[in-house]
């Protein structure tokens, strides 16, 4: 393919993936070495929210893409886990382990807050919570910073505890009875997420398989299995797809079924945390045919999102507890969906979110005075 194909091709897809965006901001500070975009896909529901990703893209059509893409999965997102936030991301384009400094994130600080309050964020791939405590002394548009900051603290206990309520929702479709106990589960990565469910698995009583590419962790959830009198499988990071078990529970990286794993898979489910779990779309389709019942992604792992947007009310683990639940009605809802309408559980979860959005718009039909234009002088 020629270079003028290629760009040609990239520019295609930029186009495709704009067309539904509200703004996209690029954001240049030359003193800090500060390049990030920041794209705000819709704000029906409320100002944009979304994690700042950095990493070392290797163009600004890469960063460009990624923004667009992560900012309307937000948009669905925010609309399944029913928060007041319409969807939005940043990306700062640069190597985490090298590139960051605390200015670099106060200046990021500054340009989220020029967009006014249109977009709240916080940590993703590549930026931890100590980075935005520097860019919250710049803006108030950021949550998820620790507690000792006013923040609401590790978001990935309310994602695991989102990924157990899943789990229950999956198991009562597939065997009539929602109990964790008694089933085996091939849990892929333990790191915050995937350590919390498979300990939890383990303490039902359940028999679980994990995979991680890091050692100490592997070691620590066979020594907790001992513990609690629960076998635990350890299998290769290959052996993983293979591995004949109730429930796949993707919790490392997004892509996982894709055209090779597939063929592999010789489970009756897929629930799990990873973002971007399918490699394409079409892939829902392929996993309905092979009788594989595919809990979507952005529900399952909403529990995160909806720590941080509970921020905006002032921080409350037991309103996040309860807000986590509803995980479980929305799945079982989506699932009820896809049998009754013949479509997949992707297809159900994304009409559903299409038409939350739909009826909140309709909302807006009639006049706030709260809304009144700030030129309007009869005020
Ligand atoms: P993490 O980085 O703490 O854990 C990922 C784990 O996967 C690590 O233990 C890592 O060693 C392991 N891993 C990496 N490559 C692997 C491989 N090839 N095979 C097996 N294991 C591998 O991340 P996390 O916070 O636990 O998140 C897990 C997934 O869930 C990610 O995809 C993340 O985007 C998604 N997610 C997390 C949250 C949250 O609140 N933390 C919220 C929503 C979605």
């Amino acid at each position: 393919m020629s270079l003028l194909e290629r760009s040609m091709g990239i520019q295609t897809e930029l186009y495709a993936n704009f067309t539904e965006h509200e703004q996209v901001v690029f954001c240049n500070d030359r003193q800090t070495g500060l390049k990030a975009i920041i794209a705000i896909h819709d704000t029906t529901l409320g100002p944009a929210l979304g994690g700042c990703r950095m990493r070392p893209y290797s163009s600004i059509e890469e960063a460009v893409n990624d923004v667009l893409r992560l900012s309307k999965g937000m948009t669905y997102k925010c609309a399944a886990a029913d928060v007041d936030f319409g969807g939005g991301k940043a990306v700062i384009i640069g190597d985490p382990a090298k590139d960051k400094s605390p200015e670099m994130f106060r200046a990021f600080g500054r340009f989220v807050d020029s967009l006014n309050g249109r977009f709240y964020t916080g940590t993703d791939m590549g930026t931890t919570m100590n980075d935005f405590i520097y860019a919250s002394k710049e803006t108030n548009c950021i949550v998820g910073v620790p507690e000792a900051y006013g923040g609401s603290g590790d978001s990935s206990i309310p994602t695991a505890q989102g990924v157990i309520y899943g789990l229950k929702a999956t198991n009562n479709v597939l065997f009539g009875d929602e109990t964790l106990t008694n089933r085996t589960y091939a849990i892929q990565g333990l790191g915050k997420v995937g350590y919390k469910v498979a300990e939890r698995l383990a303490m039902e009583g359940a028999e679980i398989y994990v995979t991680d590419i890091d050692e100490t962790v592997l070691q620590k959830i066979k020594e907790r299995g001992n513990e609690l009198g629960t076998k635990v499988n350890v299998v290769t990071n290959k052996e993983i797809y293979r591995v004949k078990a109730d429930i796949y529970i993707p919790c490392a990286f997004g892509g996982v079924i894709n055209d090779e794993t597939i063929e592999q898979f010789e489970i009756k489910a897929i629930v799990g945390s990873a973002n971007n779990q399918l490699s394409y779309e079409k892939m829902a389709e392929r996993l309905q045919e092979k009788g594989i019942l595919y809990a979507p992604d952005y529900i399952v792992n909403s529990g995160g999102l909806i720590q941080v947007a509970d921020e905006l009310y002032g921080p409350n683990k037991e309103r996040i507890i309860a807000k986590t639940k509803s995980i479980y009605t929305s799945l079982l809802e989506v699932f009820e969906k896809s049998v009754s309408e013949q479509m997949t559980t992707v297809e159900a979860a994304n009409r559903l979110c299409k038409k939350r959005l739909e009826d909140r718009a309709r909302l807006n039909r009639f006049f706030l005075q709260s809304r009144r234009p700030k030129w309007d002088i009869r005020r």
